[in-house]
């Protein structure tokens, strides 16, 4: 799987100021400034997935070789609310917003339960998507951003997620009670280097795998500059099935919704599955 040439490091001293990094003042796609708040659901989701009043829930793990840190934070509001504030205003309404626009009706699609085929195009727009999502929501807390700036280059001049090092998959999901609407886990990993073989010292988390469900769509998104280690990914079990590979794109359409749909436990164990794995053969060393 090519984890076996990478560790986790633990958090040094130097570190810990970034778990307390400021709210950003630069966009953080193109580098202006003021930044405004972007909403991590789009508008006009409230049409379509009405608010339930539950508090939402999103869990947060910070994976380090000795430890693991678990935090669930339950927002006051609704999901509907959340913000985070690292975008300008240009780009918020300029790019993000004709993106949002392109994707809703694919959107509406996959949450009216219309059987569809989902083609390629559909695929490669809502990967986008889910990546600027993903961008977005780590910026909450700018300690724990992974995405390395240039990949947020590409996303703003290209409108696409990065061509190596990521891979989405989208699922069709009953959810009856798990809870959680956003679950990230954050390592750090740190490569070999070529020429003494020692490990390269990381100064920030640069592996993600993240879980997110809107409505029925269940989202699950893994990056890593191992892009051994994304491509070699497989998931195991009843529940690797139900998932359908948007990123990259899989070259070929799907129908939707796919034959069997994820339940609860599935959920559960494909939100925790990159990160366990991971952490199991790290531990070997
Ligand atoms: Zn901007």
């Amino acid at each position: 799987m090519g984890i076996g040439t990478f560790i986790a490091q633990t958090i040094n001293q130097n570190a810990h100021h970034l778990f307390h990094a400021q709210t950003p003042q630069k966009c953080i796609f193109c580098g202006s400034s003021p930044t405004t708040k972007e909403h991590f659901w789009p508008d006009w989701l409230r049409n379509v997935i009405p608010k339930n009043g539950r508090k939402w829930e999103q869990l947060r793990v910070v994976e380090n070789i000795e430890t693991s840190d678990q935090a669930i934070r339950r927002k006051g509001g609704d999901i509907h609310d959340w913000t985070i504030r690292c975008v300008c205003a240009p780009c918020n309404n300029g790019w993000m917003s004709d993106l949002e626009k392109k994707i809703k009706p694919i959107l509406i699609l996959l949450l009216s339960g219309t059987v569809t085929r989902i083609d390629e195009r559909s695929q490669s727009l809502m990967a986008t998507w889910c990546t600027l999502k993903v961008m977005v929501a780590e910026f909450e807390n700018p300690g724990h951003a992974t995405t390395h700036h240039a990949q947020r280059k590409r996303m703003w001049r290209r409108k696409l997620p990065p061509k190596t090092g990521w891979r989405i998959w989208i699922g069709c999901y009953d959810r009856r009670n798990w809870k959680p609407d956003y679950i990230n886990n954050i390592f750090y990993f740190s490569q070999k280097s070529q020429s003494d073989k020692k490990y390269i010292p990381v100064s920030r988390y640069n592996t993600q795998s993240v879980t997110f469900v809107i409505g029925s769509i269940f989202i699950h998104v893994i990056h890593s500059p191992d892009r051994a280690l994304v491509n070699g990914w497989r998931f195991s079990g009843p529940a690797a099935g139900k998932l359908r590979q948007i990123w990259p794109v899989s070259g070929y359409s799907f129908p939707w919704p796919p034959f069997q749909i994820l339940e609860d436990t599935d959920a559960d164990f494909l939100a925790a599955q990159f990160q366990l794995s991971a952490k199991n053969s790290l531990l070997q060393f």
